[in-house]
């Protein structure tokens, strides 16, 4: 019995004219991922792509990195047959065994969209529905709340009939809005900002700052860690790692402490934009949530956001920590953010930081310095490193 995989659409199918470059992309994404599974053909039709193994391949794999491609809204796994009922009633009992057998209620579920087969969709319903009970008298239907949906799809190139079907991803095939680079601390907040916005299309890479010797290679690797799992979902990844020391010494040794961590927030901001303008990225991403610290007030962000020059994404913004840590242990990110290595944020970080900051208190506490130059070298100095999705270079505990 020749079975394939159907992945339909979730989003793309609301698009208009501009659909097809969509689908591209998320063909293209797809390919990526499977590449290494097997071999497969790959078609599209009716919002959904046909994906069918051209050798032996190993489906439950195949099935399970699709679950982490944004842009499909549905997986399903179907086998195929000509669009003859009697055909498909010889076969269905065979298949479906593997889901049935332990199941205690079912129901069938049929669509038509080729309509010249000659049995509607409730009668194509009725029909399969006696077929499984015939094979499987021990179950039951339950219409509202089946345990298994048997779903027969009559389509123009075949009858398709499954047993499970599977929530996908969601979101935008990753690519098709364009590339933003992530601030990326050792946290649990900004994995799931990166994740968030490549579920919008976005492709994300990262951006990190680090401070030795106050922050060690272990915190350095964590966050590397954390990048290596992003991809998972956001696909192969890029890695700045921007050397933050001098800049913090000179915040320190030149403004107000109750300011310090709002004008590292403005340089480490002023650095992505460079990163940015050189790069080609188009927005800044960071893991901030209102009024989690001081750094995160309204006031706070403003003074933030008057540094930026590309627009400052924060999908997290109004997620308390309990949402964005459901998010986070979702993604297998949680475990590794929780490790206990230190952030360059808590380096110098004021006892009594103040929380309602002006733009103009702070422009002018910056103005004791001339940071620009730093800015620069920090850029020169920055390491960049690649993380390929399914390879595993990192190792920490
Ligand atoms: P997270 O859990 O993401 O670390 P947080 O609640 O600890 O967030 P802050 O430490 O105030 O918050 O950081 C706010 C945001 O600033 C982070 O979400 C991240 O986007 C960015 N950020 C903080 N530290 C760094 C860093 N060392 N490198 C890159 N970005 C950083
Ligand atoms: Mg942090």
């Amino acid at each position: 019995m020749k079975e394939i995989i159907l992945a339909k659409y979730g989003e793309i199918a609301l698009k208009g004219d501009n659909r097809n470059s969509f689908e591209d992309m998320l063909v293209k994404n797809i390919k990526r991922r499977l590449k290494k599974i097997g071999r497969f053909e790959y078609s599209r039709r009716q919002s959904t792509i046909y994906i069918e193994p051209l050798e032996d391949v190993d489906i439950d794999t195949a099935v399970k990195c699709l679950k982490s491609v944004f842009g499909i809204g549905a997986i399903q796994r179907c086998a195929v047959f000509e669009k003859n009922f009697d055909t498909v009633a010889q076969n269905a009992g065979e298949y479906l065994r593997p889901a049935l057998s332990s199941a205690k209620t079912f129901k069938v579920e049929a669509k038509r969209s080729d309509k010249s087969f000659p049995l509607k969709s409730p009668d194509i319903q009725q029909k399969l529905g006696d077929v499984v009970l015939d094979n499987f008298p021990h179950l039951g239907v339950d219409v509202h709340n089946p345990e298994v949906t048997v779903r027969l799809e009559i389509r123009d190139n075949g009858a398709y009939l499954s047993a499970e079907r599977i929530i996908g991803a969601g979101g935008l095939p990753v690519g098709s809005s364009g590339k933003a680079l992530l601030m990326l601390s050792g946290g649990i907040d900004s994995p799931v900002a990166g994740y968030m916005m490549a579920k919008r299309g976005l492709v994300v890479d990262c951006i990190h700052y680090v401070s030795p010797p106050y922050t060690s290679d272990r915190a350095r690797m964590k966050v590397e860690a954390l990048c290596e799992k992003m991809t998972e979902f956001c696909g192969n990844t890029i890695f700045y790692c921007v050397p933050f020391t001098e800049i913090q010494e000179a915040i320190r040794d030149n403004c107000p402490e109750e300011y310090f961590t709002v004008i590292m927030r403005r340089l480490m901001v002023k650095i992505a934009n460079k990163i940015c303008d050189r790069y080609g990225y188009g927005g800044i991403i960071t893991g901030e949530s209102l009024a989690q610290v001081a750094s995160q007030t309204l006031q706070a962000l403003k003074c933030t956001n008057a540094a930026a020059e590309y627009p400052v994404f924060r999908p997290v913004i109004g997620m308390d920590k309990i949402e964005i840590t459901e998010i986070a242990r979702k993604i297998d990110t949680y475990e590794t953010s929780i490790l206990p290595y230190e952030d360059c944020c808590t380096v110098f970080s004021p006892k009594h930081p103040k929380t309602r900051p002006s733009l103009e208190e702070i422009l002018k506490a910056e103005s004791s310095f001339d940071f620009d130059k730093m800015v620069d070298e920090a850029i020169e100095k920055t390491e960049v490193k690649r993380f390929r999705y399914g390879e595993k270079t990192v190792f920490i505990d």
